[in-house]
């Protein structure tokens, strides 16, 4: 039960249940429904792909990993280097607006469906009922005094709740290290320090957050449940109790007709299910996650007592208060406003991989002096080059530059060898006749090309620099 607490009664006589702000353990029923049922499938969709991913070979390494030391991240046949993270900061700008998107058409969805936190709880919480039994045995375990039973049920559960901290630590430190090595390691005790450390923290982090402190973390750690609030209006489809329907609450008793009263039967199952300790029937509070639990217990209420289902439901404010509904809550401006920034992330991400190559120049024309005037009557501008091989294997380069008749380098017949991931820095001399300077800035095309593969290029768009006609 959330709390024992009952700190006042209602106008209808029923007990209110006060916030849980960490005082009590929450020992929630279990609620099978709907909105349980599409959590479960939601961890499905999302998490089981996450621990299958690391198992997935692509080569001679894994289909996804985090390079940390030679800085690259290979994502299937996709490998982004350092100078590609524009993609993944356009990534984490689409998660962010999706998130934002989410949460002004349905509040904390993310947290009652999607965070790992709540989900991670949830496993917790299920192994909890299988070692120490219902709710109510929970409690009976808590106030009764050590003995054999408590220190194996206890123990036992905090066995099993390290055992997924574990199973988790290493299935995130296997994103960077590859999980055939990270076993080995583990087996032989012989881990790089950074590994060690990075397992002893989730596990430590994954313990206590879903373990103990539980849904106090999104009440007083997670900085989004601090400001999704500025994310929603009146029209956020939320869950909420329709009080107008509900009120006034009274108990019944099978086959009785409640005269004069509301359809909420006071039976309390929406609390004592809500695995944040919340009595939605106050109405919205920070520690609701909007998970939909309490909604699956009312609607098992309802069919019993056959009245409609959705006392409890996803609704708006306007919906419930002034019985108006938004026909179609995607349509709004701030929705649209999220999915227009999600659409121009799309649009970033799909450019930066089409655009995306193998091979990186990089080019500064010389300012002081933009250009030389040689004896022998030629103009010499100064450019300074970083060339970077972003291949699998090492090869050799040669740089031509185009753009003006009798345009000359000192790097014309070079060959430059590049290991993978190598990056050189040079400065190029380009010299062009005078004569064919017919402006004082004309561009010019430097191609940086694999010799054995001209194929492979990368280009830049530069400008050869002269004096005033
Ligand atoms: S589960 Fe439904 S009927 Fe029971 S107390 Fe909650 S709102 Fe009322
Ligand atoms: S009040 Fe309902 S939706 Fe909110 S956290 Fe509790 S069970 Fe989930």
């Amino acid at each position: 039960m959330p709390n024992d607490k009952a700190t006042e009664k209602s106008h209808s006589g029923d007990i209110v249940y006060e916030v849980n702000t960490g005082g009590t353990t929450v020992h929630a029923r279990r609620m099978k429904g709907r909105w349980r049922n599409i959590k479960w499938l939601m961890m499905g969709l999302i998490y089981l792909p996450l621990f299958i991913l690391p198992y997935i070979p692509w080569g001679d390494r894994p289909a996804i990993l985090w390079d940390i030391p030679n800085r690259k991240f290979y994502f299937f046949d996709l490998t982004v280097w350092p100078q590609d993270f524009f993609i993944l900061a356009l990534i984490l700008l689409f998660c962010f607006m999706l998130l934002f998107a989410m949460t002004a058409v349905a509040g904390r969805i993310f947290c009652g469906f999607v965070c790992p936190q709540t989900i991670w709880v949830d496993i917790m919480t299920w192994i909890e009922t299988k070692v120490e039994g219902s709710p109510k045995k929970r409690i009976q375990l808590d106030n009764s005094p050590w003995n054999a039973d408590k220190i194996i049920r206890r123990g036992g559960k905090h066995v099993l709740f390290l055992g997924v901290c574990i199973f988790t630590a290493i299935h995130v430190v296997a994103y960077f290290s590859g999980i055939w090595d990270l076993y080995a390691g583990l087996a032989t005790f012989n881990l790089k320090a950074a590994e060690w450390i990075s397992l002893l923290v989730i596990i430590v982090t994954c313990y206590v957050d879903t373990a103990l402190i539980r849904e106090q973390f999104c009440m007083w750690v997670c900085p989004y449940a601090r400001i999704q609030g500025v994310f929603t209006d009146q029209d956020t489809q939320v869950i909420s109790y329709d009080h107008h329907r509900g009120e006034l609450r009274g108990r019944m008793k099978r086959g009785q007709v409640a005269e004069g009263y509301g359809d909420c039967i006071a039976c309390n199952l929406c609390v004592v299910t809500c695995p944040t300790g919340v009595d939605i029937r106050l109405g919205q509070q920070i520690g609701c996650i909007n998970c939909g639990i309490c909604a699956d217990a009312c609607d098992s209420v309802m069919e019993k007592i056959s009245r409609p289902k959705g006392l409890i439901r996803f609704a708006s404010f306007h919906e419930i208060e002034e019985n108006t509904k938004v026909h179609n809550p995607f349509l709004r401006p701030r929705p649209l406003f999220y999915a227009a920034v999600t659409l121009f992330a799309i649009i970033g991400i799909v450019y930066g991989l089409a655009t995306k190559t193998v091979l990186d120049i990089n080019v500064r024309h010389e300012r002081s002096p933009q250009f030389t005037m040689m004896s022998d009557g030629s103009i010499q501008n100064m450019y300074h080059l970083d060339i970077l091989n972003k291949t699998d294997k090492p090869a050799d380069f040669i740089i031509t530059i185009t753009g003006l008749d009798g345009l000359s380098s000192n790097v014309d017949d070079k060959i430059f060898h590049l290991k993978t991931a190598q990056v050189k820095r040079f400065i190029m001399l380009a010299r062009a006749p005078r004569k064919v300077l017919t402006q004082t800035s004309q561009p010019i095309t430097i191609t940086l090309q694999s010799k054995e593969n001209p194929e492979i290029k990368d280009v830049y768009k530069s400008m050869f620099i002269g004096p005033k006609q």
